[in-house]
């Protein structure tokens, strides 16, 4: 049976009194986190469990020798639970200090990468659809997504994500930039220069193509119209952040890159063997507006298949425009039920890595 050894961060900064208190509480969080429960679950309320295991785990943060062991988190009695497996810790475990090595803490908020302009201005649609977001296959009903889509009417300005230089304009009937030719139809490919790295941004399904090879081009400059030019279904843009102007195969998560919505956040989730390869899992994602309440909201984001993970990635599942919160990550492992409190803020990039051993 494998389980998931969980870990305090190694390193910590301001350490003031509230941080004590976090600590001691994080401290209890991942002593009790990650244990599985007979399939049996007793209909427990979270609300007064969580009061009564708040005044607990208060009680042992301020007498740390003597404090009696809190008991394990408890059964969640929620009536919408996607699986009779699911169990909920009720008291979500504080962020972690900076600096933080999400391999060692229970996750990390950093800043992030997001620095590309979204392509779509408002008010046209300028949201990720989330129906067939990066790594997707749509239910297993399309190809892995090696981009993400702005659905949008044909004529919608496509802008420019980034200051950069037109790498190429045109369409793909001679030149492959897909896994076949004819696959974008009429594309734009902008060559950047951000974060220390070389990374192009591709503009797919054009209608009309407003820029040529090597203009330079300004982060909000009109490079071209929507369209459904290519392999597409109804008229949108298809939007893909890569490694290599050519290479289908080095392609990042977008969500990973854009500018955020204002109050929204993101997830990235690395899920990793002992020594560092991905692994794979059907994870599941909740959203817990109030702590000790039910979930509102669950997602199942697809991990990366081995098609997107020739290149470097950190993680192999992310999930974009994130209410701030309590989120919980479960999943099986070899049929142990595993499960991590994270929080997300607006503005910061979640990370949390799970590591199979
Ligand atoms: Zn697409």
């Amino acid at each position: 049976m494998k389980k998931i050894s969980t870990r305090i961060p190694k390193k910590r900064g301001h350490v003031t009194q509230i941080g004590k208190l976090h600590e001691c509480l994080l401290k209890r969080h991942s002593r009790n986190s990650f244990t599985s429960y007979p399939q049996g679950i007793r209909e427990i309320r979270v609300k007064s469990l969580f009061l009564l295991l708040a005044a607990i785990l208060l009680a042992a943060c301020a007498q740390p020798a003597t404090a009696t062991p809190v008991p394990a988190s408890s059964p969640s009695p929620l009536p919408s639970s996607p699986s009779p497996l699911l169990t909920s810790s009720p008291l979500p475990p504080t962020s972690t200090l900076t600096p933080c090595d999400p391999s060692a803490a229970d996750y990390c908020l950093t800043d992030g990468t997001f620095l590309l302009q979204r392509p779509i201005a408002a008010p046209a649609n300028d949201a990720v659809d989330r129906a067939y977001p990066y790594a997707s296959t749509a239910g297993g009903t399309r190809e892995p997504h090696h981009g993400v889509e702005f659905p949008n009417a044909s004529g919608t300005p496509v802008l420019a994500a980034a200051d950069g230089t037109v790498f190429y304009a045109g369409d793909d009937s001679s030149t492959r930039f897909g896994p076949w030719t004819n696959f974008y139809g009429n594309l734009v490919v902008l060559e950047h220069s951000l974060a220390s790295r070389t990374i192009f941004t591709l503009y797919g399904h054009l209608s009309i193509v407003n820029v040529v090879a090597g203009q330079p081009v300004r982060a909000g400059d009109k490079i071209g119209e929507v369209g459904a030019t290519g392999v597409a279904i109804g008229s949108h843009l298809h939007f893909e952040v890569r490694l290599a102007p050519e290479d289908y195969a080095s392609t990042l998560n977008p969500e990973l890159w854009l500018a955020l919505h204002p109050g929204a956040g993101v997830l990235s989730i690395r899920l990793a063997d002992g020594d560092g390869n991905f692994v794979t899992a059907p994870l599941s994602v909740q959203y817990f507006p109030d702590a000790g309440g039910a979930f509102t909201q669950a997602w199942q984001p697809d991990v990366y298949p081995d098609e997107l993970l020739i290149i470097n990635h950190w993680e192999n599942a992310a999930l974009g425009n994130l209410a701030p919160g309590h989120y919980r990550v479960t999943f099986l492992w070899e049929g142990v039920w595993q499960e991590r409190w994270v929080e997300v803020q607006a503005g910061k990039l979640t990370q949390v890595e799970f590591v199979m051993k």
